[in-house]
C-alpha cells in the first residue's frame, strides 16, 4: 500500500545522508569515547565534532550543549537540574497550558513535591498571554517554561517579548524548542533564552538523541549519576551514532533552510487552501485552529464540522494516509486535546480537530491524495 506520510510534528525520517553516515559509522567507530585509543578517540571525536555543529548554529558555546536521549530527557534535565543546582528557597515556577506532556507532568510532579505553579493561559489563537505572565511574577519566582513552537497547532510564542521580560528580572527562561529547532533559526543568546531543549527525530534524525543549550552562566545538576560524561552533565557513554546522525541532520536542514521553508510555505497554503474549498462545497464549517497566530509552516491543526476523529483516523490509515488526532502521546486515548480547549475550541470543536503535519520531503501529489480520501470518508 502507498504510504502518505503526514505526521511530520509526531517524529520525521532520517534523511538519506543521516542514515549512510549512520550505518559507515556503525561498523566502523565502535570506539567508547572515553577511551585514549584510537577508536575510542576517534569517537570522541565523532561526538564533539557534533556538538560543534550545534553550537556553531545556535551561536552557542561547545561547553554549553550537553547531549541527551531527547526531549523528554532534556527539559526533565533542565527544569529540575536547575531547581536542585540553584533555587532552594524560591518555590515557585511558571509554565503555560499548552505545553507537551514533557513539561506539564513534571511540573506536576514537581507541585507534588512542594513547588507552586502557576500554569498561563493563551488567547484563542493559541498565544500564550504575556500580561498574565507579568502578572504572575513573584519575588520567588525560580524559572519560567513556555515552549517555542506548539506541537499540536504549530504556533509560534513570543518567545523574544518574554526573554526581554524575564531577562530583566533575572529570571532563569527556558524553552522546549523541540518544534522550532531545524525550522527556524534560532540564536537563544539574542533572545534572552538561558536554555533550551531540542531532539533529533523531529528534524531527520534518529530517536534516541537531542541536546539541551544551558547557557554558561547557570548550572544545573544531573539527573543521571555515574560516570562524568558531558562536563558531568549527563552520565552514560555517549549514543556516539545517535550524536553523530544529530549533528548531519542539523546541518542539513540549516544548509538548506531557505528553500525548505520556502517550499513547505507554499505546500501549506495549497493544502489551506484546497481543504478550505473543497469542505465548504459539501457545506460544512471548517476552521483552521490558530489561523490568524504566527505560525510554523509545517503544521496545520484543523476543525472540520460533524467530523469524529477517532473513525476518522482509522478510516484514513486503512487507505494509507498518517495523520494525528493532537499530539502523538494523545493518541490511542479519547481525552481531548488540552491545547485546543486552553483555546476555547468547544466541545464539539474539540471532537472534530486534527493534525496534519508536512515535512521537507512532502508533495502536491500527497496532499491532494489526502484531501480526496478526507472527502470520501466524510462523505
Ligand atoms: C516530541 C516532543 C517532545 C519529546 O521529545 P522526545 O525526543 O520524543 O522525548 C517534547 N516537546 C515537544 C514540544 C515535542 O513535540
Amino acid at each position: 500500500m502507498k504510504i502518505v506520510y503526514l505526521d511530520n510534528a509526531a517524529t520525521t525520517k532520517m534523511s538519506d545522508k543521516v542514515i549512510n553516515e549512520m550505518t559507515k559509522s556503525f561498523s566502523e567507530n565502535y570506539g567508547n569515547p572515553s577511551s585514549v585509543h584510537t577508536l575510542g578517540q576517534r569517537a570522541k571525536s565523532t561526538v564533539e565534532n557534533a556538538r560543534h555543529i550545534v553550537a556553531k548554529n545556535l551561536k552557542a558555546e561547545t561547553t554549553e550543549i550537553v547531549f541527551t536521549s531527547g526531549g523528554a530527557e532534556g527539559n526533565n534535565l533542565v527544569i529540575r537540574g536547575f531547581l536542585k543546582a540553584n533555587k532552594d528557597k524560591e518555590k515557585h515556577i511558571i509554565t503555560s497550558k499548552i505545553e507537551h506532556s514533557t513539561i506539564l507532568k513534571t511540573f506536576e510532579q514537581l507541585e507534588k513535591e512542594g513547588y507552586e505553579v502557576s500554569y498561563i493561559g493563551v488567547n484563542e489563537t493559541g498565544v500564550v498571554d504575556i500580561e498574565e505572565l507579568k502578572r504572575e511574577l513573584r519575588e520567588d519566582t525560580a524559572l519560567v517554561s513556555i515552549m517555542f513552537v506548539n506541537n499540536e497547532t504549530g504556533v509560534i510564542q513570543l518567545i523574544k517579548e518574554i526573554g526581554e521580560i524575564l531577562a530583566e528580572r533575572n529570571i532563569f527562561f527556558h524553552t522546549d524548542a523541540v518544534q522550532a529547532i531545524g525550522k527556524l533559526k534560532i540564536l537563544p543568546k539574542d533572545l534572552k533564552i538561558n536554555a533550551l531543549t531540542a531532539t533529533a527525530h523531529k528534524f531527520y534524525g534518529p530517536k534516541g538523541a537531542g541536546f539541551v543549550f544551558i547557557d554558561k552562566k547557570y548550572s544545573v545538576e544531573k539527573e543521571i549519576w555515574g560516570g562524568s560524561q558531558e562536563r558531568n552533565r549527563r552520565a552514560g557513554t555517549e549514543n556516539v551514532h545517535g550524536i553523530l546522525g544529530l549533528g548531519v541532520a542539523l546541518e542539513e536542514v540549516y544548509e538548506n533552510l531557505e528553500e525548505i521553508s520556502e517550499k513547505e510555505n507554499k505546500l501549506q497554503n495549497y493544502l489551506e487552501n484546497k481543504l478550505k474549498i473543497e469542505i465548504e462545497k459539501l457545506g460544512k464549517k471548517i476552521k483552521i485552529n490558530g489561523e490568524k497566530a504566527n505560525r510554523i509552516k509545517t503544521t496545520t491543526n484543523v476543525y472540520i464540522e460533524g467530523v469524529d476523529i477517532q473513525m476518522l483516523l482509522v478510516a484514513l490509515d486503512l487507505r494509507g494516509i498518517c495523520i494525528s488526532g493532537g499530539s502523538a502521546c494523545m493518541s490511542g486515548s479519547l481525552e481531548n486535546s488540552h491545547v485546543l480547549k486552553a483555546m476555547g475550541l468547544t466541545d464539539e470543536e474539540l471532537k472534530g480537530s486534527f493534525r496534519i503535519s508536512i515535512g521537507k520531503d512532502t508533495t502536491i501529489e500527497e496532499i491532494d491524495y489526502f484531501v480526496e480520501n478526507l472527502i470520501e470518508v466524510i462523505l
